[in-house]
């Protein structure tokens, strides 16, 4: 027999489990041991053999290859070894960067834990999901990541999303439904499968299958092998990349063809042709984008922003407006799993049904009947568990007054266990309230409790209401979330439509106060040239009061609710988004309008969201984030999660993705810039019948100083130090903006005719061809060198910037020149390189002719500085 048609109490007799009080403790720790960790194995990690192999695979090492066969057949085999020591630098830059983004991928997708909420030993605990065994009893609510195969117990409005395995996007309802004959997957509406999510509602269940023993396990080859899709910034390189390739082979086969015309040696010209074309064509850049975007994820994690797609890492660094919650990313609402940290959402003032205020400092005790009734209520309508004193997973509202509870000597279990719970609507973000049905001193009560608004709807309206509303406005503001209780007694034992008349029991005002850091943070992100705004489901003077609190710009004509909203046309809030800093009482479905409306202005917009309703939202904006405490589904949806919900985690990851799009730029035009370097040279030469200026093996040796280690090192590169003090980029600008394609035309190309007319002196003035040849060598080893500094940065000038605040790069460069000096003076080296020995004066004027490309540089900088 299936488990969809197994009734309730054989299932749970099936799993030797109970469906009141779950597994004792002993048994689940038991059963771990047999049924193992709840986990599908993931992909493996790529092997280090794979990705040293991978190095092989390019047409790059094809030529090189051949390169070396030729070498060894028609000249020497000197040559042979300079080739194969290029090669093995590429292998090696190539395996490193390609090792570091693998790696970091992968360890990111470890930090993706997920906790369920299980009935054990007849408590509730909140456990990682991957010690789920079967015979658990598990409750599931809005939100929710199934995290195995459960057959539904208890169901409640109970939808799922289970379009993972289905493909099927219509939400579909569930039930505990006895199912007789032979159903499909799709069918069986009393299970619940792992990896799908629960839309709305609540369910309890009990495991009937974990790990690739679920449906989810067994079709898991199928659904992990959807691989990341490649970057827009990748795309965009890897366009360049090819297109300079075609450029630089077709040079290198030109100076082929006229080096053959004019006759000089056939393995001399092709060697030459094929050092040309490996120095030139950037086939690294692809690999090396995709490090820096993974060095640079993580950066961010160590700021406890985990990114986990490589698409948001460059993305970030565009973002000019965040839309964020209010509720623990600006405030502390934060509690880390297992202890209740720094701070959290306090019940600060309380107001009875009869009118008296309690102002609660947890100092002193309060003795107060009343109080005790208005928290009983609150207690029963209330969606928070404790947990051996420590509260974990839950509505951060009703943890608050549970910790209230506690304080003024509520025992919440009995009350709970007493007043036993007959129906009820559950707390969502678009309905604002909650409903439940309890049995109460032998009566059916009715317990609503939820924003002030809705709730005094529902009251009876009479003078005490209206001097209860007034009490609210000043709660609110006073930057106090307020929550309203009500209750009334009820024949029926269903939650009956509309709800009115009810009894006004008192209203909760619970503090949130700010985060330490948030009011610098804020200023920071403004700094940045980011618009902050807030997205609350709170009431407006709640809002506007933390608003101005955390340094935000909160006066009438910078606020509108979602009434308000709601009665705009998108494009009239097109034109009043830009003035607008705080969207209040909004729903879920207004935030995808305000990420749009955004969008339509030109931002690149981060929206926040932690709810299931947030998906939509989380979507459609350029960098969906997603709170740690929020739920599976936003998790699963989102580009980023913000491990501590706080808000200066965004503010150091968009921190971090400016810093990678500039190490980005800074390579490309390093790299470029270095390779117009050989091409002028020799094809000026070929072509203005010259003797050839450099071998092949020279050519090699200052590709491998010029790009081996500088390029590893580059990808270390830290922050600008005004980073911050920047607009954001425009998110259509492309990588190679004019700029970028001015200063590499003018490095490479102009500075690099001023190296080709001495060359061009040196022959006039009859100086013997293998020392030019050495001069020629060393100035091109040693300008890679310096002109590296220059792109350190491309706004300020190389005075004002710290030179050695990468130390890679200090050793990538010491490195170089070590090198070189071997190439010119360890015997066996000068001999293969047919070096001479360089006069002082020599040496003075290579290094001089190292500044030309500097000064370049600073010229080229300092006329765009003018021009922008
Ligand atoms: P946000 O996500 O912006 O903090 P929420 O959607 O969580 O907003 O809350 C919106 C409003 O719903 C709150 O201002 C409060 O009045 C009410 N509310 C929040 N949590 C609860 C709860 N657990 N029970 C009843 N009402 C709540
Ligand atoms: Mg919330």
């Amino acid at each position: 027999m299936n488990f969809y048609q197994m009734g309730l109490d054989t299932i749970a007799q099936h799993f030797k489990t109970d469906i009141q009080n779950g597994l004792s403790s002993e048994d689940a720790r038991q059963r771990l041991d047999v049924f193992g960790y709840n986990e599908i194995p993931h992909k493996q990690p790529i092997s280090v053999w794979i990705i040293i192999l991978n190095q092989f695979l390019n047409p790059l090492m094809a030529i090189l290859i051949l390169a070396m066969i030729a070498s060894l057949l028609l000249s020497s085999l000197k040559d042979f070894v300079v080739i194969l020591i290029a090669a093995l630098a590429n292998v090696v830059v190539g395996f490193v960067q390609e090792y570091k983004a693998e790696r970091a991928v992968f360890t990111l997708k470890a930090y993706e834990t997920q906790f369920c909420n299980v009935r054990r030993d007849g408590k509730i605990f909140t456990i990682n999901s991957k010690i789920l065994v079967p015979g658990d009893v598990i409750l599931l609510s809005a939100g929710d990541k199934v995290p195995a195969d459960i057959r539904i117990t208890k169901a409640i409005d109970l939808k799922f999303d289970e379009s993972i395995l289905t493909g099927e996007s219509k939400s579909i309802e569930k039930n505990v439904d006895l199912i007789e004959e032979t159903k499909i997957i799709a069918e069986q509406k009393n299970m619940a499968l792992a990896g799908t999510f629960v839309v709305s509602g609540k369910a309890e269940g009990i495991v009937v299958a974990t790990a690739i023993h679920s449906y989810l396990g067994q079709i898991a080859g199928l659904v992990w092998q959807t691989e990341e899709s490649s970057t827009p910034l990748q795309e965009q390189i890897l366009q360049l990349s090819w297109l300079l390739s075609v450029l630089m082979i077709s040079i290198s086969t030109l100076v082929l063809a006229v080096g053959f015309l004019r006759g000089i040696e056939l393995n001399k010209i092709i060697s030459i042709a094929i050092a040309l074309a490996v120095a030139s064509v950037p086939e690294g850049l692809v690999v090396t984008v995709t490090a820096i975007l993974a060095v640079g994820m993580q950066r961010m994690l160590k700021r406890k922003a985990l990114v986990r797609h490589l698409v948001a890492a460059e993305t970030l660094g565009s973002v000019s407006v965040i839309c964020t919650d209010k509720t623990g990313t600006l405030t502390l609402n934060q509690m880390n799993v297992g202890t209740l940290t720094e701070g959290k959402m306090l019940v600060s003032d309380a107001v009875t049904g009869n009118g008296e205020i309690f102002v609660i400092d947890y100092s002193n005790k309060i003795e107060s009947d009343e109080l005790k009734k208005l928290i009983t209520l609150a207690v029963l309508n209330n969606d928070a568990h404790l947990q051996d004193d420590v509260l974990f997973k839950g509505n951060q509202t009703d943890i608050a007054i549970l910790d209230l509870a506690r304080y003024i000597d509520i025992n919440v279990h009995d009350i709970r266990k007493k007043n036993k719970r007959l129906a009820e609507v559950p707390f969502s973000s678009d309905l604002k309230y909650m409903v439940t049905l309890n049995k109460y001193d032998g009566l059916n009560k009715l317990i609503v409790k939820g924003s002030q608004e809705k709730i005094f709807e529902f009251c009876k309206q009479d003078n005490e209401l209206i001097k209860f509303k007034a009490i609210a406005e000043f709660m609110v503001s006073q930057g106090l979330r307020v929550i309203a209780v009500a209750a009334k007694n009820v024949e029926t034992s269903i939650i009956q439509e509309p709800l009115v008349e009810f009894e006004f029991c008192g209203l909760l005002g619970i503090k949130d106060p700010l985060r330490p850091h948030a009011k610098q943070t804020v200023k920071e992100l403004l700094g940045a040239g980011i618009k902050l705004v807030v997205v609350t489901g709170d009431h407006k003077d709640t809002a506007m009061r933390v608003a101005s609190e955390a340094g935000l710009p909160a006066s009438e004509q910078n606020v509108i609710t979602g009434i308000q909203l709601d009665k705009m046309s998108d494009v009239e809030l097109q034109q009043r988004i830009e003035n607008l800093t705080i969207f209040a009482r909004v729903e879920p479905k207004h935030k995808i309008r305000i990420v749009n409306a955004f969008k339509n202005v030109g931002r690149a917009v981060a929206m926040i969201g932690d709810g299931v309703n947030d998906a939509p939202a989380l979507k459609a904006a350029d960098i969906g984030v997603a709170l740690g405490s929020g739920s599976d589904v936003a998790h699963e949806i989102a580009d980023m999660v913000l491990l501590d919900n706080n808000l200066s985690s965004i503010d150091a990851a968009v921190r971090e993705g400016r810093t990678i799009f500039n190490n980005i730029r800074k390579i490309i035009v390093f790299l470029l810039a270095h390779s117009f370097s050989e091409i002028v040279m020799i094809s000026g030469a070929i072509l203005c019948g010259f003797p050839l200026p450099l071998f092949a093996t020279q050519i090699f040796w200052i590709n491998m100083i010029g790009h081996g280690f500088m390029h590893l090192a580059l990808i270390k590169e830290p922050e600008d130090q005004d980073i911050m003090r920047q607009a954001p980029r425009s998110k259509y600008e492309p990588i190679l903006n004019y700029d970028m394609k001015f200063m590499i035309f003018l490095i490479g190309f102009v500075t690099d005719l001023g190296l080709f007319a001495m060359y061009v002196i040196l022959l006039k003035i009859n100086m013997p061809i293998d020392h030019i040849r050495t001069i020629i060598f060393t100035a091109l080893a040693c300008d890679a060198l310096f002109f590296v500094f220059a792109v350190k940065n491309f706004k300020k000038s190389i005075f004002k910037i710290d030179l050695f605040n990468n130390m890679w790069l200090i050793w990538a460069v010491v490195a170089g020149f070590v090198l070189q000096l071997c190439a010119l003076y360890v015997p066996f080296l000068k001999d293969l390189f047919q070096a001479t020995d360089l006069s002082l004066a020599e040496w003075g004027i290579i290094l001089g002719l190292s500044l030309i490309k500097i000064i370049g540089i600073e010229l080229a900088k300092d006329w765009l500085r003018r021009k922008n």
